[in-house]
């Protein structure tokens, strides 16, 4: 197992909004966590990579507890996120965002190895990341943590605000980083496309995983294609 997260707890002030909740992802696995909007999955992601405190029982991640490690020491160890939003510098250009993630690493990843997989961002290598499209900025920012060679890559909505086309060509992205052997734990509210491209999924609501298992089995849930996937009941 690459990462086994148990009981772990969010509060907000009084708002209790994870729950309690285990999830396991294995090395070389595609695992999307799906739900509506204020579930807790955010939240789930940035307690995992450290951002929020939490009060997890364990948090092991490649055979060592996480759940006390300083938030910069978890990139060095290849667990990186890719937030929500992004989070690119706006004002670097394309090679200078690149360069920064190779560097929360150490210096390793090569910049043509990035451009091979995402041939836009070396047309626009010069650019300012601030002026490319949302898509561009999403290949950029995933880019970015693929510098760091990351074992394991938390991805927060990648398909948030962007157009049909480029949603189905960054999940293409995301489902060939996972066939190229990087273990991936997705984020989604894109239901359908996520469990499509995953080996296993979570669904949770209001802070507690109420379904789990392989994907295809969720794809045929008469639950899920109900609640997910705007169908209606069975
Ligand atoms: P979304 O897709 O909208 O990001 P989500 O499933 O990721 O939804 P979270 O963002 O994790 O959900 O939010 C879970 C709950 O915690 C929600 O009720 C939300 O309002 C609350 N919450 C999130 N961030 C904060 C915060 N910084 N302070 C207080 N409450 C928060």
């Amino acid at each position: 197992m690459l990462l086994e997260v148990k009981g772990l707890e969010v509060h907000y002030g009084g708002i209790r909004a994870v729950k309690g909740i285990d999830v396991e992802v294995e090395k070389g696995e595609l695992v999307c966590l799906i739900g509506a909007n204020g579930a807790g999955k955010t939240t789930t992601l940035k307690a995992i990579c450290r951002l929020i405190p939490s009060a997890s029982r364990t948090i092991t991640y490649d055979g060592s507890d996480i759940s006390h490690a300083a938030v910069h020491e978890l990139p060095r160890k290849g667990l990186v996120m890719v937030p929500e939003g992004r989070g690119i510098f706006p004002q670097l250009t394309v090679e200078e965002n690149l360069a920064m993630g190779a560097y929360a690493r150490g210096g390793i990843g090569s910049t043509e190895k990035q451009y091979a997989t995402f041939p836009r961002l070396k047309e626009r290598r010069t650019q300012v990341a601030g002026t490319l499209s949302g898509g561009e900025q999403q290949m950029l920012a995933i880019a970015r943590a693929l510098m760091g060679e990351p074992k394991l890559l938390l991805l927060d909505e990648p398909s948030m605000g962007l157009a049909p086309m480029m949603v189905t060509r960054i999940f293409e992205v995301v489902r060939d980083i996972a066939s190229r052997g990087v273990t991936i734990l997705l984020v989604e509210q894109n239901a359908l496309l996520a469990l499509e491209i995953s080996h296993r999924g979570y669904v949770m609501e209001t802070g507690e995983i109420t379904l789990s298992g392989p994907a295809r089995d969720l794809l045929n849930n008469p639950k899920v294609r109900e609640a997910y996937l705007g169908e209606g009941a069975a």
